[in-house]
């Protein structure tokens, strides 16, 4: 017989002994963390491991980010209730429903459809109603939306899209992993007249695929 798990329990341990043990204090976040069932995200062989210290796969070779990497992303992001928000790199649907714990809308983009298909089937099923979809290439953005007061990238371009930066509100914040063999993620402002880039911490995502 399987042994049954308590997926709350381990969520909990998750957001104590990953996230909040290594900084992340904006409670907004921690909250959400501990809200959003990760476990739904993931295939089912790997679902006992949902909420340990590190990436899983989610197939078509791609893969969920570790737990603290979504925390840290969204906490850099400083985010607020009446916010919108732009993802690039829908995958699972697990950073989404994390942004959309916090935020007013969330658009979200993905090049691999069937990421999409699946990751629309548990959102809706856990009722997120403010994730919009689109399957496309995410480094032109979603113009219709703009512009964004956050945008997140969960997969690395060789440097920054110009259509992402375009997009982004004046006072807005994007994340995003850059770089091809060795990648950092970079916080970028956007201000009145100048744009500030900020390095943050040394990462390892998914190649962000490129069709131009
Ligand atoms: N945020 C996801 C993790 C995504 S992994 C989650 O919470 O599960 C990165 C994702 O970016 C993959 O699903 C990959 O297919 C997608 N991707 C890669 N290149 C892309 C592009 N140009 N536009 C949109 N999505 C892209």
């Amino acid at each position: 017989m399987k042994k049954k798990i308590n997926f709350a329990r381990e969520r909990e341990r998750m957001v104590f002994e990953q996230i909040e043990a290594r900084g992340v204090k904006d409670r907004a976040v921690l909250k959400a963390l501990l809200k959003v069932p990760r476990h739904m995200f993931v295939p089912e062989d790997v679902q006992s491991y949902a909420y340990h210290d590190e990436p899983l796969p989610i197939g078509e070779g791609q893969t969920i980010s570790q737990p603290y990497i979504v925390a840290y992303m969204t906490e850099v992001l400083q985010l607020r209730d009446q916010d919108k928000v732009l993802e690039v790199g829908t995958g699972s649907g697990y950073q989404a429903a994390v942004l959309a714990e916090i935020v007013r809308e969330v658009y979200t983009i993905e090049i691999i459809e069937s990421l999409t298909i699946k990751a629309r089937l548990v959102l809706e099923k856990l009722g997120y109603k403010n994730i919009h979809f689109k399957v496309n290439d995410g480094t032109l953005g979603w113009e219709e939306h703009k512009p964004y007061d956050a945008i997140i990238v969960t997969a690395a371009p060789a440097r920054i899209p110009k259509a992402l930066q375009e997009q982004l509100k004046t006072t807005g914040r994007m994340i995003i992993p850059v770089g091809s063999m060795y990648q950092e993620l970079v916080l970028v402002t956007k201000g009145e007249k100048k744009v500030k880039k900020k390095k943050l911490l040394p990462v390892r995502f998914v190649p962000l695929i490129t069709t131009h």
